[in-house]
């Protein structure tokens, strides 16, 4: 590889698609601006690079969602309502993820919105005229072609599009360290006795932390990493597991995502002797899959006209130009697999969290893309600090910051297309009528 060498590259491409709104990413934020989009009478086309919609909660088989709700509020109202009542009627489970139940779901709800797509569809540049983005180019397996749209949605996670056109991003705290990665995995042959529920005691579940730290002195792990989110039993004998850290992994360097994946995969088998050895009513355990997608927690925060931080948490902050709340807590995972940094993680996760109907504002102005007039940006890479950014990601939090920019992105594409000529108010009241939570 020669890292000094650089080569002109120019191409003429076909433009395929001419639409109102151009969506890269079909994860959870993608998908709710997708659907609320052309619901809301726009044209609207998805690049998805992967083989599905959901992102993380089905290629990544993150297996179940954080809150919907704040015990009190469906925070998530709108899209993540209707993800509920599909996941309620169909596996009979509303936060235990079923991801090929999930993945049905999500394609039935963008092609009935009649949002366009196509999968292995992946942005690899834009095409700007000062402020505003004219052309996305996508990469597919018919070559590469261009979309022209009026407005244009970043919900890559990582803020791919964003950072294609220049936008100003951050990155990881200070020193440019980012939350651990997780391959997340899937298990069967699990006592059929373990079972979670849809209205799960926790208290009463399997103890999957207490011979942890054996484990780790008997050797089982090759790093005494403390952290374990564990694993969720829908029924079957099967878990759905978040489990095993990757350190130092950066998602937006594919050197680093392989290395992630690789390694991902070994840490696996370590979970695998945990389960079977130091926990009851795992004996016969047997990995079925880990993802095809890396769980990648945290890469670029994209600066937009406001950027929430944890005072914005503090306060429980109130905006005018709110577009929903949410109330997850803040949750970065420990950096490194050592006990000051799980002490540090776990101070951070028990202290700044809200009692039960408590949450805070997201304002428009942290999705509209500072510098850029036609861009917008939703999901994990939304504009915050790091703190804001551990709560914001959950995928409820994506669903609300996905489905206002949908509508926004319909309002705009009726007018010049620019984000800040939204009538907010307007917006409010449209969100509020698909049942959004505005209080
Ligand atoms: C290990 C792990 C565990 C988690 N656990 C939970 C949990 O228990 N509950 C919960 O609610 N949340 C959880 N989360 C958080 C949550 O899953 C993600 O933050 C959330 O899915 C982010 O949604 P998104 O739409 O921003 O991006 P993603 O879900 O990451 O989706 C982005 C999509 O964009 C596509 N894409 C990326 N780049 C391009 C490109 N250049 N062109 C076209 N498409 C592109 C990807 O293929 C992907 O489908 C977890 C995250 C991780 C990593």
């Amino acid at each position: 590889m020669s890292a000094s060498e650089k080569i002109e590259f120019s191409k003429s491409v076909n433009v395929k698609y001419n639409v109102d709104v151009f969506i890269a990413g079909g994860g959870p934020s993608g998908l709710a601006a997708g659907i609320t989009a052309a619901r809301h009478g726009a044209s609207v086309f998805i690049a998805e690079a992967h083989s599905c919609f959901g992102g993380m909660g089905t290629a990544g088989l993150v297996p179940w969602f954080c809150h919907l709700k704040d015990s009190v509020n469906f925070l998530a109202d709108g899209i993540g309502r209707e993800v509920h009542d599909s996941m309620k009627a169909e596996m009979g489970s509303t936060w235990m993820i079923d991801p090929e139940v999930l993945k049905r779901i999500y394609d039935r709800m963008v092609k009935n919105s009649g949002a366009d797509f196509s999968f292995y569809t992946k942005l690899v540049d834009v095409v700007k005229e000062g402020q505003f983005i004219k052309y996305a180019i996508c990469s597919a397996k018919s070559g590469v072609f261009a979309v022209k749209a009026k407005l244009f949605i970043d919900c890559t996670g990582d803020g791919d599009l964003s950072a294609m056109a220049g936008a100003e991003y951050k990155k990881g705290d200070e020193n440019g360290t980012m939350m651990p990665v997780t391959l997340c995995s899937q298990w069967c042959n699990i006592d059929p006795s373990i079972q979670d529920s849809d209205n799960v005691d926790w208290a009463k579940r399997v103890d999957q932390h207490g011979p942890l730290q054996k484990a780790i002195d008997d050797g089982v792990f090759s790093q005494p990493d403390l952290h374990l989110p564990g694993m969720v039993f829908p029924g079957h004998g099967i878990g759905g597991a978040n489990i095993g850290h990757v350190f130092d992994v950066d998602g937006t360097d594919e050197r680093s995502i392989t290395r992630g994946l690789i390694d991902g995969r070994k840490l696996a088998l370590e979970y695998e002797a945990y389960y079977k050895n130091y926990i009851k009513g795992f004996k016969d355990i047997h990995l079925v899959a880990t993802a095809s997608l890396l769980g990648v927690r945290e890469t670029r925060r994209i600066m937009g006209d406001y950027i929430l931080d944890l005072n914005d948490f503090k306060k429980r902050a109130c905006f005018e130009d709110e577009i929903g709340r949410f109330s997850y807590p803040v949750d970065i995972h420990p950096p490194k697999a050592d006990k000051e940094s799980f002490k540090k993680f776990e101070e951070e996760f028990h202290s700044l969290r809200y009692a039960h109907g408590e949450s805070y504002g997201i304002p428009y102005r942290s999705l509209t893309v500072k510098g850029f007039d036609n861009l917008f940006v939703a999901g994990r890479c939304v504009s915050t600090d790091r703190y804001m950014q551990s709560s914001i990601r959950v995928m409820p939090g994506c669903f609300i910051t996905g489905q206002a920019v949908g509508l926004a992105s319909a309002l705009a594409s009726k007018g010049k297309g620019v984000t800040r000529e939204v009538n907010v108010k307007e917006l409010q009241t449209a969100l509020r009528k698909m049942g959004a939570f505005l209080p």
